[in-house]
């Protein structure tokens, strides 16, 4: 699967070094007005089983409720609206795991613009048929998330295709960061916050929201141990290249990108804490999902739940869990909640 990376290190360093970019609360803003009516604003519902075990008030966000069942939507969005007339016409491409290609697929649809989506063959049957039926053009090329992205470069080069990246972007970061002006409007007491960490644009957004008006809540990072990218990034001080490997947390594979701009720095500065989790643990956090909040969550979605329950986060104060996706087999999701091993 590494075989094609020697081709992506030209590709990145044959590019004109795209010059760092930041977000702050007012593009978070200026997001949620453009979004408005959009995406859904979706409903942030007290756990009771969850806060009896951590003795505070946890709640979850349940981003399952958007349209394409998961997060996403809100910064391919913003992105998207983003956009000047004569670049829509040109029309859309993506590399993706799946939801952020859906997301894309779908602002497509409802704009009335033309989408590519590029994806790995590692990508779950699903949710390729999920972008399929929502009309895009697909396009499967190699084993990785980096492969894919290849593919991207070639539809921009030849085609002229304007890229919507899934998260490396100042447009979509402030897009997803309209999750955190949603949890300090109805949780005032904010003072945790549990975030599914892979590129880090939905830990990045939600953590500028958050701190610009809750400087003291805790922002904690959560990925799976196969594969952290952001979590290896923070440790080494750069992005660094990462083996991507099969987890029930499928959406949160993939690298950061060795030319990050955006979600490195803001990730590094303002996340207080990583949290990694085995694949027992991310069945537990599905299973619980399923059995007491009466959800059905995918891998990447479970992780905040799944670190509360394996006791590896003690939040202190109001808790607010990011559910950041639903899109997971059905035949998997199955036979994790009857209760079989990860
Ligand atoms: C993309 C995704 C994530 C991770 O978001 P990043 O911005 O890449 O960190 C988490 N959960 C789900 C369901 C996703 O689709």
């Amino acid at each position: 699967m590494t075989v094609i990376k020697p081709q992506l290190a030209i590709v990145e360093a044959n590019r004109p070094a795209a010059p760092p970019a930041s977000v702050g609360l007012p593009d978070i803003e200026a997001a949620a007005a453009r979004i408005t009516g959009k995406v859904e604003r979706t409903p942030l519902v007290a756990s009771p089983s969850l806060s009896r075990l951590c003795g505070q008030p946890v709640h979850l966000k349940f981003e399952t409720r958007q349209p394409i069942g998961a997060f996403k939507l809100r910064g391919a969005m913003n992105a998207v609206l983003a956009l000047g007339e004569d670049q829509r016409r040109r029309g859309l491409v993506t590399a993706s795991t799946g939801n952020h290609g859906r997301a894309v697929a779908y602002a497509a649809r409802e704009l009335g613009l033309a989408a590519a989506i590029c994806m790995s063959a590692l990508v779950p049957a699903n949710k390729v048929e999920a972008i399929r039926s929502l009309g895009a053009e697909i396009r499967i090329f190699g084993r990785s998330q980096d492969d894919a992205q290849i593919e991207v470069e070639r539809l921009v080069a030849e085609r002229g295709l304007i890229p919507i990246p899934p998260f490396d972007d100042p447009d979509v970061v402030a897009g997803q960061g309209t999750i955190g002006l949603e949890l300090v409007e109805e949780l005032p007491e904010l003072a945790c916050v549990l975030i599914p960490l892979s590129g880090g644009g939905l830990a990045a957004g939600i953590a500028v929201a958050v701190k610009a008006l809750r400087p003291f809540a805790r922002i904690v990072g959560i990925s799976m141990e196969r594969g952290a990218a952001m979590a290896a990034a923070i440790v080494a001080g750069r992005p660094v290249e990462v083996v991507e490997e099969e987890t029930l947390a499928d959406s949160l594979g993939g690298g950061i990108g060795l030319a990050n701009r955006v979600t490195f720095a803001l990730c590094r500065e303002l996340i207080d804490e990583v949290v990694l989790l085995s694949e027992a643990e991310i069945a537990a956090g599905i299973r619980h999902a399923a059995r007491e909040e009466g959800e059905i969550v995918e891998g990447a979605g479970a992780v905040g739940i799944a670190a509360l329950l394996a006791g590896k986060v003690s939040p202190q104060g109001p808790t607010a869990i990011v559910v950041s996706g639903r899109n997971i087999d059905e035949a998997v999701h199955r036979r994790i909640v009857s209760g079989a091993a990860a």
